[in-house]
């Protein structure tokens, strides 16, 4: 890649300068005083993206799927049974993750492309009339295909069904980008890393926990020693913390907050919408099923058939020095993937779009110059709003 160039990978994502800066400190005494506020800053800056009142945060060295990990084995027992679907790539390591770890899952399948199915959902609780189920997984942007599902949904259907289980929820490439409310939607543990809407590398699991996940972690019986939260309760590292990343969450959450969360929604909003607009005007698809599935943080878009799209991520990435992503799992070789997330403004977005368009019609596809460029412009004139600072 050209370090000129932004990336449009939905994860890892482009770094402000300033948390470049952030993540770039003298080493630290971990244990001196200096290091608390910034733990501090970085936790409760975590709680308020999170929109998490009452609950702690926990943040591993380690990445996303360690996330997982975390929230699986702090508070589930060896055979517990736990709801999930599957219908992309990251639903189905988690799913994987679960399985390793000895849980009993109920899977419902779904078609690439579609969400979470809250009727099947609400379903299977109803008929759980013993309990047995102890957790419901919702992973609430699929990043494999470009498909956000409704997390508020599935806590109603569990209140309508009066269970109990928890409530886990992927937030990996959602949180930080578009709206998510952990108070709100009865989000009992969610999920995240540093290196997708924080905008920072990557290193960072990040774990919001609830009162009732807290509890649970009194009962709960799966192995766990690195990812202990209660180890990691108060502030206390178990182990050496990374301390530069922690400065730079301390600040990429200053930034969010900065724009303002309802802000940050709006700007991922606005400039995937001008993505979408740009894939109709090239006269193709989302992977997601229908529009309201549509993700506001990666556009996954399907190829013509025959054609392998991962020949358009290797030509961008040879030819112009720009990374999209490349299909995963069942849709490898159908979709190619626009991240659009994290440090990212309309201009931006416009030079991935035009460079997507010059890849496309280098392999002869038929796409016409300018066709999405043009439609993302139109939307981009009309909805404009103030140019952010504070991500600078
Ligand atoms: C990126 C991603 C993960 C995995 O995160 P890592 O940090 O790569 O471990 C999990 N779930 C979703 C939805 C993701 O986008």
């Amino acid at each position: 890649m050209h370090a000129l160039n932004p990336i449009f990978l939905p994860g890892p994502t482009n770094l402000p300068e300033a948390l470049r800066r952030a993540c770039d400190i003298p080493t630290m005494d971990h244990r001196s005083a200096a290091f608390g506020p910034i733990l501090a800053s970085a936790m409760a800056g975590v709680k308020q993206v999170l929109g998490l009142s009452e609950g702690e945060v926990a943040i591993f060295p380690a990445t996303g799927t360690g996330g997982w990990e975390a929230a699986v084995t702090n508070t589930l027992r060896p055979g517990d049974k736990v709801l999930a679907a599957r219908h992309g790539m990251f639903s189905r390591k988690w799913i994987d993750l679960c399985q390793r770890h000895g849980l009993d899952v109920e899977i419902v399948e779904r078609p690439w492309g579609e969400g979470v199915p809250v009727e099947a959902f609400a379903a299977a609780l109803a008929a759980d009339t013993g309990h047995r189920i102890r957790a419901v997984l919702v992973t609430h942007n699929e990043t494999a295909t470009g498909v956000t599902s409704d997390v508020a949904a599935v806590r109603a259907a569990m209140t309508a069904a009066g269970h109990p289980a928890l409530l886990m929820v992927d937030g990996v490439s959602s949180i930080g980008s578009i709206d998510f409310r952990m108070d709100a939607w009865g989000v009992d543990l969610a999920v995240t890393g540093s290196q997708k809407g924080f905008m920072l590398p990557a290193g960072l699991a990040i774990v919001g926990i609830g009162p009732k996940a807290l509890a649970a972690m009194e009962t709960s019986g799966l192995p766990r020693c690195f990812f202990d939260i209660r180890d990691m309760l108060g502030g206390n590292y178990p182990y050496t913390p990374p301390v530069g990343l922690i400065n730079g969450l301390a600040v990429s959450t200053g930034l969010l907050l900065e724009e303002g969360m309802e802000a940050v929604r709006a700007r991922h909003h606005r400039i995937a919408e001008g993505v979408r607009r740009a894939v109709a005007a090239w006269g193709m698809t989302t992977c997601a099923a229908r529009p309201e599935l549509c993700s506001d943080t990666v556009t996954a878009i399907v190829t013509p058939d025959g054609v392998d799209a991962g020949r358009i991520v290797r030509h961008a990435a040879e030819a112009y020095g720009v990374a999209f992503g490349g299909g995963l799992g069942e849709v490898a070789d159908k979709v190619f993937r626009i991240g659009h997330l994290g440090l990212m403004s309309d201009v931006m977005a416009l030079s991935g779009i035009a460079t997507a368009e010059m890849a496309m019609t280098d392999l002869g596809l038929p796409v016409r110059l300018g066709s999405g460029v043009a439609a993302a412009q139109e939307h981009y004139r009309n909805s404009r709003t103030a140019p952010v600072r504070a991500a600078a």
